[in-house]
């Protein structure tokens, strides 16, 4: 009979297409998705068929890089409890050809400026919470390319 151990803390993403790996934060997260081998339509994490031409046999999952640039921005002002306003909320477009809404860090939300259109933004996460469990539950957030 296996004897019971403590349970071991887990690390799980805050969305289904952010992956953590086993080592985290020694490997950094990702995320991923997949590809149409049909018509080369890319998607953020499992589908079960093709959205742009309806293949289901030749979907095969991809890891997509962190690096970006803002698509569309909106700065929000209110926000639930316990979280911090205001913010920059944004549409990233990644290199890898899928787009990603996430909060961007490094820009000041009190100064919204047009520049910001098509700025370079890179991915990184963090710990931003533990889900009732204990476990640590990792977001994606981006912050401006230098
Ligand atoms: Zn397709």
């Amino acid at each position: 009979m296996a004897q019971e151990t403590a349970t071991e803390k887990k690390t799980n993403p805050i969305v289904k297409f952010l992956r953590i790996p086993e080592n985290y934060p020694d490997e950094a997260a990702y995320f991923w998705g997949m590809q149409c081998g049909a018509c080369d339509a890319k998607f953020l994490g499992a589908r079960l068929a093709c959205g742009k031409c309806g293949e289901t046999d030749k979907l095969s999952e991809v890891k997509y890089g962190g690096d970006g640039e803002i698509y569309v921005f909106s700065v929000v002002h209110q926000t639930v409890p316990g979280l911090e306003a205001p913010y920059v909320g944004a549409i990233i477009d990644l290199d890898d050809g899928v787009s990603i809404r996430a909060n961007v860090y490094g820009l000041d939300p009190e100064k919204p400026d047009s520049s910001w259109f098509g700025k370079r933004v890179k991915m990184f996460t963090e710990v931003t919470a533990q889900d009732r469990d204990g476990n640590d539950v990792v977001a994606a957030k981006f912050k401006v390319q230098e």
